[in-house]
């Protein structure tokens, strides 16, 4: 790959990661309000709808899966970044095998070949 592909690659990267740090920074927020919101409610004294606490927990695990996924790709788009600068990037950490550029298009924070892919599924 030469250098003016590599760029176009940073860059995708480089906006993917802001993408992904605005949409956990959403869902972060989010949760930290609706657990400020909470903690009041408790000091009122008035007991809870159980159908509403029930609800709020779901959503809240919701949010935590979410959450969890984005920082997953968070770190792969990171490591793929830190790739692009220490020259290895595109290249399979299994077999060491250039990673075909219509690969990294579709998913730019591949670290593996198709077929190692496979392999470890
Ligand atoms: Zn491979």
């Amino acid at each position: 790959m030469n250098d003016k592909q590599l760029e176009k690659f940073r860059e995708i990267l480089l906006k993917k990661r802001n993408d992904l740090q605005d949409e956990i920074k959403d869902i972060s927020e989010g949760e930290i309000q609706s657990s400020l919101l909470e903690s009041s409610g408790g000091l009122s004294g008035y007991p809870d709808d159980p159908g509403n606490v029930a609800g709020d927990n779901f959503e809240k695990a919701k949010d935590i899966d979410i959450l969890e996924m984005l920082t997953n790709k968070l770190e792969e788009v990171q490591e793929a970044l830190e790739k692009i600068d220490s020259g290895s990037y595109g290249t399979c950490e299994v077999c060491s095998k250039t990673i075909p550029q219509s690969r990294l298009k579709a998913k730019p924070s591949a670290k593996l070949c198709v077929n190692c892919k496979k392999d470890s599924e």
